[in-house]
């Protein structure tokens, strides 16, 4: 049974007991239309209370559901609000804990609603590319008013109980049940107003609806990034107003389904359940102790190691910090410290917590204070020699037991492990920039590296409210080995004649979040010249297109020296093409004989991301990437691929594989094209001529 019912005093309880957030599964479901109509035929019984556990009212659908029949076996959702609404006797929502999508909307489909303080109030499913498809958009504007019920219903946030006006009928801090139980016993008999039949709450429309809902669309649209579902979600909550109640549902429901076939929600819905999906990791031993991290050390303060620092002490982990000089310890802390600073007058952070947070941070220049760490991440220069001194040193130092990360961006991690005794305890833990902010955290698993360490640091990265993605070692693992491919690409387009800018919009136009060149300028020129020249000794066969390294050559390293791909004011990101490097790439073209041609938007587009995809079906062949979602993690999470399109390897899967090798075919057969970079990896061609997806 997912649902209990009592009677007390005269009031029936009907409890949600679907663990772990009472899920509307169908016998919850089932259950909650049998409790109603039980109550209303025990002459005993004067109203009702609905409620869930203090950990959740109900979380919404029930995810194990999906694409099960269950899922819309009856009682649907639909029918079960009604019947509650429906109810002769009074029914009172007691929500504690949670009511989040179509939970909210069967506590809005309630006659009243007694709520415990703190309760989160929301309906996320615009964040699955979808609209509350259950009476949402029809019951939260008569409720709460419109521009509440439009500010939960297009952002998605759940908001406090109690800070949303009309919601609650009642607050309480104590036993919410309790306080539901007297609210209900004090209703006078046949009390119980439908929200369906009420007006929507009036208020001050400046202008009249129409302008009203003008600006809210031009609000949406600005957060909206591209993604239907917000528009969609203005639409519906419109139809309250400009339609009765049935007919408003009706066109939520039209609404609804068109999203739900939709590619957006689909893509959306793939990366919800991708990002679950990457915590799991086949063929471990069903039970793995987890090592107990009470305590951090971090090596380097620089760019990576203070934002890795603070990932810690921002949990309640106190960290080590390890720097060479006392200069470079001072200016990693004053760097960590400024960025504090900065929440706290925005007014996002506490200065007592930001006071607790640096005191948890123990600068040092000593090995040994480090040796009682339960992990310690290197974040020192991207140097084999360099990382060889360290991983000796710590080899020395650290506790037997203690967990030896680094954040090598392209080294192998097995090499590092080899300085020392424990290779088993080395793991790579590969943070994104800004480390304290980007929620992309890759666990690079070495040959030899311990389940325990692997399963531990998985762990670690929820901990540290990150989302980890197990990679192999190979050069660049899963995000940097396919960047690279994507940026060869761009770079080559704008050997044959497009405008650095031109490739840029063309995939900021498919929404990714900055184009390849304005990314460069950002993350710095001068890496990518390093790695290049690496690789020029390495793989002297493989093809570059050189203007890059002819800006390098002029210092031109982005936007930490204001001339790179673009020019930039001082004090101002903002990326201007600069007529310079125009000049620079005519001569460059002349030079080597490349006479420049138009190119279309879309083989911008297709260029940078099947070099994305083909990349990413080897790194599966290889088995660096576990499943084809997990690229699809670490490119909307680290690459600001687009949400609505669900990630380089949903996309091949959209568009169809089978087109993928057509387009890669045509431009090998491009005159400056490098033919051995688009054969396709024999993954894409089996799973093409199989009719086959990767996801
Ligand atoms: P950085 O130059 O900003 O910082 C490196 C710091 O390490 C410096 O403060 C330096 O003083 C210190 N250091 C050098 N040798 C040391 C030693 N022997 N002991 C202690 N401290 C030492 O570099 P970064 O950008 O923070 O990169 C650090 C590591 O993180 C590299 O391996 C890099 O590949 C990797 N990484 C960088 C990025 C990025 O975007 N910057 C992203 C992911 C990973």
């Amino acid at each position: 049974m997912t649902t209990q019912y009592i009677v007390k005093d005269g009031i029936a309880i009907i409890t949600l007991d679907n663990p772990p957030v009472n899920g509307l599964g169908h016998t919850t479901r089932s259950g909650i239309v049998a409790g109603i109509a039980k109550a209303n035929s025990d002459s005993q019984v004067t109203a009702i209370v609905l409620t869930g556990t203090p950990r959740a009212f109900s979380g919404g659908a029930d995810i194990r559901e999906f694409n099960t029949p269950s899922a819309t076996a009856a009682p649907n959702l639909l029918e079960v609000i009604q019947t509650v609404e429906d109810s002769s006797k009074p029914v009172v929502a007691a929500v504690a804990g949670l009511a989040l999508g179509g939970g909210n909307e069967l506590s809005l489909g309630c006659h009243y609603r007694v709520a415990a303080k703190g309760a989160l109030i929301g309906l996320p499913e615009v964040k699955l590319g979808l609209i509350p498809g259950a009476g949402g958009t029809q019951r939260a504007p008569r409720l709460l008013g419109m521009s509440v019920a439009l500010d939960l219903i297009t952002s998605g946030d759940p908001r406090e109980a109690e800070s949303l006006t009309g919601y609650a009928d009642q607050i309480t801090e104590g036993d919410v049940i309790e306080a539901a139980c007297v609210f209900a016993k004090n209703l006078k008999r046949g009390d119980h107003p439908k929200v369906s039949a009420m007006e929507v709450k009036a208020e001050s429309m400046p202008g009249g609806a129409d302008a009203f809902f003008a600006a809210a669309r031009t609000q949406v649209k600005k957060m909206a990034k591209g993604l239907q579902a917000p528009m969609s979600c203005v639409d519906a909550v419109q139809a309250s107003i400009t339609q009765s109640f049935a007919e408003g549902m009706k066109t939520e429901r039209s609404i609804f389904m068109s999203l739900l076939e939709g590619t957006e929600s689909k893509a959306m819905r793939h990366f919800f359940f991708a990002e679950r999906n990457a915590a799991k990791i086949p063929g471990l031993p069903e039970k793995v102790a987890l090592r107990p991290i009470k305590s951090a050390a971090v090596i380097g303060a620089g760019t990576m190691g203070g934002g890795i620092a603070m990932n810690f002490v921002n949990v309640g982990i106190p960290v080590t910090l390890l720097e060479t000089t006392q200069a470079a310890l001072d200016k990693g802390l004053a760097i960590i410290r400024k960025n504090y600073q900065a929440n706290v007058d925005k007014g996002t952070l506490k200065p007592e917590v930001m006071a607790q947070r640096l005191a948890d941070i123990t600068p040092t220049l000593l090995y040994a204070d480090l040796a009682q760490a339960d992990i310690v991440i290197e974040a020192v220069f991207e140097d084999m020699k360099v990382k060889q001194q360290v991983f000796s040193q710590l080899d020395a130092v650290m506790k037997p037991g203690a967990i030896l990360a680094s954040n090598t961006s392209t080294l192998d991690v097995d090499v590092i492990a080899s300085f020392t005794k424990r290779p088993q305890d080395v793991i790579g833990l590969h943070f994104f920039s800004p480390a304290n902010i980007m929620k992309l955290l890759e666990v690079v698993r070495g040959k030899v590296t311990a389940d325990d360490v692997l399963v531990t640091t998985m762990a670690l990265a929820k901990t540290i409210k990150k989302v980890g993605v197990v990679s192999g070692v190979c050069d660049g693992f899963i995000g940097n080995r396919m960047i690279e491919h994507y940026g060869r690409q761009a770079a080559f387009m704008v050997e044959e004649g497009a405008a650095p800018e031109q490739v840029d919009q063309a995939l900021e136009q498919f929404g990714m979040a900055m184009g390849p060149f304005r990314m460069s300028d950002l993350a710095g020129l001068d890496v990518g010249w390093y790695i290049r020249k690496r690789r020029y000794i390495d793989k002297p066969t493989l093809r570059y297109a050189k203007w890059l390294d002819v800006l390098c050559e002029q210092g031109r390293f982005g936007q930490k020296t204001q001339a790179g791909i673009y020019r930039y004011e001082p004090g101002n990101r903002t990326a201007l093409p600069d007529p310079i490097v125009t000049d620079i790439l005519e001569k460059y073209r002349t030079d080597a004989n490349i006479v420049p041609r138009s190119i279309d938007p879309k083989e911008m587009l297709e260029r940078c991301i099947f070099a994305l995809v083909n990349e990413g079906a080897r790194l599966l062949e290889e088995g660096i990437a576990l499943r084809a979602s997990d690229i699809d993690v670490v490119y909307l999470m680290g690459y600001g691929f687009p949400r609505g399109v669900g990630g380089p390897m949903f996309y091949a899967d959209t568009v169809g594989l089978d087109y993928v090798i057509k387009r890669m075919a045509y431009f090998a057969s491009n005159a400056h094209a490098d033919p051995e970079f688009w054969a396709p990896a024999p993954l894409l061609v089996r799973l093409a001529t199989q009719g086959g997806k990767f996801n």
